[in-house]
């Protein structure tokens, strides 16, 4: 009876979360390759995706979680080794329709083998470079070669 209150008047107040609260889903498009470690470790099969290869990469089109069958264990986020899939603080995902429960966190067209060459020449700018510049040396040589001929 004399114990502080922990009770609070939500929605109206609201307790502070830890920083380790298990809320919804987010996912860093950018950073997940596809891989499919995360969708293999669920035991409740949550997670579906659709991938496409693009060039030599794996890319994501499509990443659904049924959530309705999530337990917030979180071996899906420890099992992702590019930091792309994380827990947030939002608790309220309640739905009034049962269809619309499922949660699409990435749902988008596979793009043009140029467009993912050009976003590889922007992670890669070294690499290219060194290409580009053994190419340049190549194509000096065989000038070299027509002007001595
Ligand atoms: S939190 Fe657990 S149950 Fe939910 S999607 Fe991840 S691995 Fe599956
Ligand atoms: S484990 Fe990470 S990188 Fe691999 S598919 Fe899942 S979210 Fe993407």
């Amino acid at each position: 009876m004399l114990a502080q209150k922990v009770t609070v008047q939500y929605p109206d107040e609201k307790i502070e979360l830890p920083d380790r609260f298990h809320g919804r889903f987010e996912l860093d498009a950018d950073k997940c390759i596809a891989c499919m470690l995360c969708a293999n470790a669920c035991p409740n099969k949550v997670i579906q995706m659709e991938r496409a290869k693009v060039g030599k990469k794996q890319y994501l089109t499509k990443y659904v979680m049924r959530i309705e069958y999530c337990m917030f264990c979180g071996l899906c986020v420890e099992a992702c080794n590019q930091d792309a899939l994380h827990f947030s603080k939002v608790f309220n995902m309640n739905q009034y329709f049962r269809q619309k429960v499922r949660l699409i966190l990435v749902d988008r067209p596979v793009p043009q083998e140029e467009e993912a060459g050009e976003a590889a020449d922007v992670k890669r700018p070294a690499t290219e470079g060194t290409a580009g510049a053994k190419r340049e040396v190549a194509a000096g040589r065989s000038a070299a070669k027509e002007g001595e001929s």
